[in-house]
């Protein structure tokens, strides 16, 4: 038998194996904006905006698509927390309104700026974790 050439993937049962990729680690390492995969370059190089890639691993942050998710989950949460809060303290205690809006709009205000950052590099490293995207090296997307 003869071969021509050389080929330029030798397949092996290391290269069919693909990295492994933990979404719940992932997640947690967005949150606190580190890399999905190293855990320790910086995610972000802005309030939301992702870095190009990883200072550490070199990993590629432009496939990610977060897109208006990570505002949509904020609004969820938040809402999860502050109308129930306001629901409870109505119901129970009924206070002026005005102090309420001094209590709720600020809330609300603050909780969201804070969260936004941390759910938006948890969302890229979910999208990572799961290969979305251009995220998959053997499918990148166009
Ligand atoms: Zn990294």
């Amino acid at each position: 038998m003869e071969t021509v050439g050389t080929p330029s993937t030798v397949w092996s049962q290391e290269t069919a194996i693909k990295e492994k990729r933990d979404v719940w680690q992932a997640l947690k390492r967005g949150f606190r904006g580190r890399c999905p995969r190293c855990g320790e370059g910086k995610l972000f190089r802005a309030f939301l905006k992702v870095d190009n890639n990883c200072s550490v691993c070199g990993l590629d942050f432009t496939p990610h698509r977060a897109d208006d998710l990570p505002a949509y989950l904020v609004i969820v949460i938040v809402g999860h927390i502050v109308v129930p809060l306001a629901l409870a303290i109505e119901t129970n205690y009924s206070p002026p309104i005005m102090l309420q809006l001094a209590i709720y709009l600020p809330l609300t205000f603050v909780a969201s700026l804070a969260l936004l950052q941390p759910v938006k590099g948890a969302v890229v490293g979910v999208q990572w974790a799961l290969r979305m995207h251009g995220f998959d090296e053997e499918n990148p997307e166009p």
